[in-house]
Parts: C-alpha cells; sequence; structure tokens
C-alpha cells in the first residue's frame, strides 16, 4: 500500500516548499524507500509553458515533453528521477477534464459541482500516480499558499484523502516561513501560528511543522511552534537557509525527520546510508578552485528563471573540483560594443534560451567577440542558434543573417522555423517538446563528452533550428556539426574545433543534469573554463576530458 505525504506551505509563497518536499523524499531514499511526487499548482493555466519565466520562474522541461513547473526540476535533480508531465498537476488540467466530462454528457442529471466532481478529479490523479508507479511513498507537494482561494479545493481533496487512506498512511507537513526582525534579533512564530489556523479551518492539523528562516531557529522557538501547532516538540524541524541547496536533506535528517516520518507513516525503521550524497554535498563545499562566467540573458534579475542553468553550471563545476560565480549580464549592454571588453574578466560565456528579438544583437555580438578571443562558449537553444548567426554573419561573410524570429525579412535566414510549425496557431504545447534522439558525430568534443555513445536521448523546447540551406556554407568555414537528428534533417549541435571550447546545442542539457552526474555539454564547457584559466593547453584539456 502507497503512502502519502501533503506539504502544504505558509505565510508566504517562495518559501522553500519544494526543497524541504525534495529533502523529504531524499530522506526515505536513502532509507531504501521508492519514493515519486506530484506538484500541485492551483492556477488556471494547463501547464507553465506560456508564462513568463522572468516572472514566474523556469519552464522546466520534461523527458515526455511537459511544459512544467520548476519544482519538479529540484525533485528530478535530488531523487535522480525522471518524472512525467502528468507529476504537475493545475487547475486548467481539472476543470478541463470536468468540463469535457460534462459536454460529453457524463455527468447527465447532475449538478457539478467543486465538490465532489472537482476534488475527485483531483483525488483520482494522485492515485493514479500512486498505483501505476512502484513506489512507497508518494509525496504531493501544494503549490501557494495556505488560504488562497485557489488553492482550496486541493486541500479539500487532501482531506478527504487522509479520511479515505487512514491516519497511518498519511502525513500533513506545513512549511512555514519564520521571520526574524532585524531591531531585536527576535524569532517571531505569529505568522507560522495563523497559518496553522488557516489549515485546521479547513480541516487539516498537520502532523509536521517545517519553520522556514534565514537561521537555525532556537529550542523555545521549536517548543512555542509545537503547542501553538498541537504537535510533538519532536515533529517541529527547521529549515535554514544553507550554502548548499543540496545539504538540506542531511540538515533535516540530522534534525530527526527521517526517523519521525518513518514512525509516523507506520514504516519499518531502515538505517539511512547517506554515503554517496554526502560525498556529493562536500563535493559542493570543498571545492579547491573558482570559474567565473558571465551569463548573457534578458532580464538578468530573476535567478529562479533560469534555476536549471545554474545548477547545471554548478553540478559541473564541483565535479570539477570548482566553485562556480555566474554573473548576469544584460545582453542589450553589448550592443554598444565597447562594453564586450568585460567579458574578457570571464573564463567563459553562457548564451542562455531565449525568445523574441529584444537583447538579441547584444547576444550575437558577445557569441563572436567569445569566438575572436577565443573565451569558451556554451550556447543554449537560442543560444546556440544566435551563436550560428554570429558565425554566419562574422565568418561566412553573410551580412545580415539572422533568424526569422528576431527578422522574418532578413536575406539570411540561416535560422528558420520548422516545416512542421508554419502555420501552428495555438501556443500552448505545440513547440517541439521533450526528449528527442540526437545522434552524434565521432571524433568530435561532443562524442568524447558523451562517453562515445553514437545516440543520447536530450529534452528540447523549440519552434526554430538550422536553415539546411546554410549547412554547406557553414561547414565550408569550419563549423562541425557535432550532433543531429536521427534522421539527419536537424543541426543539434554544433562545435567549432580550431577554439578552446565553442560549442552550442539546440536541446536543453541542463534538464538533465544531477548533482554527482552533470550535464556532459555543462562538464565540457566548466572544464575549458578551469583548464584554460590554469593555463592549459587545448590539446591537455582535450586529453583530460
Ligand atoms: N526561440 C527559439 C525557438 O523557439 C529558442 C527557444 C529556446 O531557447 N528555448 O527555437
Amino acid at each position: 500500500m502507497v503512502k502519502f505525504i501533503f506539504i502544504t506551505g505558509g505565510v508566504l509563497s517562495s518559501v522553500g516548499k519544494g526543497v524541504v518536499t525534495a529533502s523529504i523524499g531524499k530522506i526515505l531514499q536513502v532509507r531504501g524507500y521508492r519514493v515519486s511526487v506530484i506538484k500541485i499548482d492551483p492556477y488556471l493555466n494547463v501547464d507553465c509553458g506560456t508564462m513568463n519565466p522572468y516572472q514566474h520562474g523556469e519552464i522546466f522541461v520534461t523527458e515526455d515533453g511537459g511544459e512544467i513547473d520548476l519544482d519538479i526540476g529540484h525533485y528530478e535533480r535530488f531523487l535522480d528521477l525522471n518524472l512525467t508531465k502528468d507529476h504537475n498537476i493545475t487547475t486548467g488540467q481539472i476543470y478541463w477534464t470536468v468540463i469535457e466530462r460534462e459536454r460529453r454528457g457524463d455527468y447527465l442529471g447532475k449538478c457539478v459541482q467543486i465538490v465532489p466532481h472537482i476534488t475527485d478529479e483531483i483525488k483520482h490523479r494522485i492515485y493514479m500516480v500512486a498505483e501505476e508507479e512502484p513506489i512507497d511513498v508518494l509525496l504531493t507537494e501544494v503549490g501557494g499558499t495556505v488560504g488562497d482561494i485557489e488553492g482550496l479545493p486541493y486541500l479539500e481533496a487532501i482531506r478527504q484523502i487522509r479520511l479515505e487512506k487512514g491516519y497511518e498512511n498519511t502525513v500533513f507537513v506545513h512549511v512555514a516561513l519564520v521571520p526574524v526582525l532585524d531591531t531585536t534579533g527576535e524569532e517571531k512564530t505569529k505568522p507560522l501560528q495563523h497559518s496553522v489556523n488557516e489549515l485546521r479551518r479547513i480541516g487539516i492539523q498537520p502532523d509536521i511543522i517545517v519553520a522556514r528562516c534565514i537561521r537555525n531557529i532556537g529550542e523555545e522557538t521549536k517548543a512555542k511552534i509545537a503547542l501553538f501547532g498541537t504537535i510533538p516538540r519532536e515533529a517541529v524541524f527547521c529549515s535554514y537557509t544553507l550554502q548548499c541547496v543540496y545539504q538540506a536533506p542531511l540538515i533535516l535528517d540530522g534534525q530527526g525527520m527521517g526517523e519521525y516520518v518513518v514512525k509516523r507513516l507506520f514504516l519499518n525503521p531502515v538505517k539511512p546510508d547517506w554515503f554517496e550524497w554526502k560525498q556529493i554535498v562536500d563535493s559542493f563545499l570543498t571545492a579547491n578552485y573558482e570559474v567565473k562566467i558571465a551569463m548573457v540573458g534578458k532580464y538578468a534579475a530573476l535567478a529562479d528563471a533560469y534555476v536549471s542553468i545554474n545548477e547545471a553550471v554548478k553540478h559541473a563545476a564541483a565535479y570539477c573540483n570548482a566553485k562556480s560565480k555566474i554573473d548576469w549580464i544584460e545582453a542589450e549592454e553589448f550592443e554598444n560594443e565597447e562594453n564586450l571588453e568585460k567579458l574578457l574578466d570571464y573564463d567563459g560565456i553562457i548564451v542562455p534560451p531565449g525568445f523574441g528579438a529584444r537583447g538579441t544583437e547584444g547576444k550575437i555580438l558577445a557569441a563572436d567577440y567569445a569566438r575572436r578571443m577565443d573565451i569558451p562558449l556554451l550556447g543554449i537553444c537560442f543560444g546556440f542558434q544566435m551563436a550560428i548567426v554570429a558565425f554566419a554573419r562574422y565568418v561566412c561573410d553573410l551580412k545580415d543573417a539572422n533568424s526569422t524570429e528576431n527578422d522574418p525579412e532578413t536575406n539570411h535566414p540561416v535560422i528558420d522555423l520548422m516545416i512542421e510549425q508554419r502555420g501552428i496557431e495555438k501556443l500552448g504545447g505545440t513547440m517541439r517538446l521533450g526528449a528527442q534522439p540526437v545522434k552524434l558525430t565521432p571524433g568530435t568534443i561532443a562524442y568524447k563528452l558523451y562517453g562515445c555513445r553514437d545516440v543520447i536521448m536530450e529534452r528540447h523546447r523549440h519552434r526554430w533550428e538550422v536553415n539546411t540551406k546554410y549547412w554547406d556554407v557553414l561547414q565550408k568555414h569550419g563549423m562541425v556539426f557535432s550532433g543531429r537528428s536521427i534522421d539527419g534533417t536537424r543541426v543539434e549541435i554544433f562545435e567549432l574545433p580550431n577554439r578552446y571550447f565553442y560549442m552550442g546545442t539546440q536541446f536543453h542539457p541542463e534538464f538533465k543534469s544531477r548533482p554527482g552526474k552533470p550535464s556532459p555539454p555543462y562538464y565540457g564547457f566548466v572544464k575549458a573554463c578551469l583548464t584554460r584559466r590554469l593555463g592549459l593547453s587545448k590539446t591537455e584539456f582535450v586529453e583530460n576530458l
């Protein structure tokens, strides 16, 4: 029988529920329990594919082509799982299904209501994952904050699951902020108390409370939370700000989380095996070297917009015994070419994914500068496309070459809309999405990085691609296509053999990067940054891969 853990949040959103959820999963995994995770997003969008990442955070892509919430990325990285899109439930999906059913006449004679029809559909989707996967425990994180109007049907559904599955098979975890007053240094629990009360008003008494705080809260604060939360003192934990996010499961387990959860779920107590995870965490904390990377993007501010890229760089750096420092530089700055010199301060440059024209010229100029100055470069998706545009303009001498996404009238559309994308009007879920096979070219750096495998699978999210009409001219000028789609019709990876490291991927390798198992292109890039910084030659870099 699968056990259920539900995680809710209080006081404010972005409180770190995702990391707590992933950490509880890890705590169970190291005890030999098989886990899976669902994220509930109470918004009306069917998925987050059409949302602005600079406002809502990164759009994470799953193997099966789901465009989903970035928390799924945390789960995959912490738990080394590949989750499918049915692990992200949104209000849009639930209502869509129920309304379609109503139109078909499935509810004939009935008045269709939030309780029971919407709540039944929510439960059905949670139970479906629990039944279909070989797991012992299913964690479900309810997005948003307790008290939000849109979250109510989900809380009602999980309240009912407690009734249906029983006390011994269900646990409610509430994560809430405990602010520290800067004047007195006091830890304030009142907002947390209010959010627990709000949860109780809905009919849910939490079993475990996790206080999110900038520091480890004191014993007195924990006792107070236990008293007002009506839970034993041993059921109160603190998730505090850490140097490395992957420490979180160790910190929570150190406070007794694993023992408590296992006891509370009537599972067999098993001694945890943290050996491997501790080694991974140590590699992040004890790195001896540093690499400094410039990320040339748009709206550099919101770190959440590129969380998987940040993590992939960190994974690769830790693997190379280095810490990474990423500076965000607004691409538009480079439209003034004088500013390009700033890039000389960096060991490497990433041109990240993107859409639309603003900042594009800056990205193209930065990619060209990296080539001219032989600074290692990694271009991802839009970044791959812009590096090719730069090469077409400044090496192949195709003046005004561009992507038709930026300039539909360009004389040299080196990047063009894929044929099957023409005529698509609905924007939601219609890109080339998810894991697709990529055939590698033997003898290339990419081939070596991927362990000399002929075919790899990587995740995609794009509408544009390299125009076949320009393949010849690009190759004639020295660009190597080191990866193509399996049928040979699309360019998936390019590299420049006469540069230290200059590579772009049409896909997003960051989504498959894991701590301790870095993504090959990120590993190659970071390793190049480091070896070049240490004064080693390109030959030495390649030999050491
Ligand atoms: N806008 C580009 C395309 O659709 C790149 C997308 C991306 O970077 N994810 O092809």
